[in-house]
């Protein structure tokens, strides 16, 4: 390869749990080939004093730490040069919820800085200093950020160039189109007394290609109707 890898810097308290799950198949085997860089740092390195203190008390009072905007400020200028453009993302249950159209993007750039919250999460004062990209995995709480960034990682490494064996694969995907995908089946014919849909045996691609396009719209309707839009039925909201 000659040009720079996609690279991740992930800023955590636990940068021992990475590579983690992602040393292993499609993304391991990327990150052997150098299709992409893992840089995971450690945040204590720019803790306060003797301690390393990384947290504090909330001000106003109320349970838990949060991480010091001065600690992560350094830990950012560390790893995130002036003309580096990389997006820096803070997983954050606030932030707007990932999607594929965003992981495409961030796929598309030169990598990805994530800082990981842990505690309470992190001092507000650091999100608008060093621009940082609030992003959350759902509706639903972790005890950190770095599972959170992993997820981001995978949703991402997968769609660099090479890393999946058949491109198109990607791009059939649920949510690629807009829709969720279809049913997949193979062999055997029958199991268990159910039967393999019968147009996917005949080999007529272009009826095949119908019905799975009619099985993914109706399964979108039926499970995800916010992918398809306002409904024609609700008022539009001006
Ligand atoms: N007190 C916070 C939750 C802190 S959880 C609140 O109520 O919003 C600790 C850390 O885990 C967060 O700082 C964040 O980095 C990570 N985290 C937890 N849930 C997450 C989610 N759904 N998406 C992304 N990151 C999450």
């Amino acid at each position: 390869m000659t040009s720079a890898p996609w690279t991740a810097t992930i800023l955590t308290l636990y940068p021992e749990m990475f590579p983690g799950p992602l040393g292993i198949s499609l993304s391991g085997d990327a990150l052997a080939r150098g299709t992409w860089a893992l840089d995971a740092r450690q945040i204590r390195e720019h803790g306060i004093g003797r301690h390393r203190a990384v947290d504090d008390t909330p001000s106003g009072g109320g349970a838990g730490m949060v991480l010091r905007c001065d600690v992560l400020g350094a830990a950012i200028d560390a790893v995130a040069a002036p003309a580096d453009t990389r997006p820096r993302l803070l997983m954050s249950p606030r932030g707007r919820p990932l999607t594929q159209h965003r992981v495409r993007e961030l796929a598309e750039g030169p990598g990805i800085v994530v800082v990981c919250g842990r505690f309470e999460g992190v001092d507000e004062r650091v999100i608008a200093a060093r621009n940082l990209e609030e992003v959350s995995i759902g509706d639903y709480i972790l005890s950190g950020g770095e599972m959170a960034a992993m997820v981001v990682l995978d949703a991402c490494i997968r769609l660099l160039p090479g890393v999946m064996g058949k491109s198109v694969s990607g791009e059939e995907e649920s949510f690629e189109g807009g829709l969720l995908e279809y049913p997949h089946y193979t062999r055997p014919r029958e199991w268990e007394g159910r039967a393999i849909p019968e147009i996917l045996n005949g080999g007529n691609h272009g009826a095949i290609a119908r019905w799975r396009r009619d099985e993914a719209r109706r399964i979108t309707r039926e499970r995800r109707p916010d992918l398809l839009g306002p409904s024609v039925s609700s008022p539009i909201k001006r």
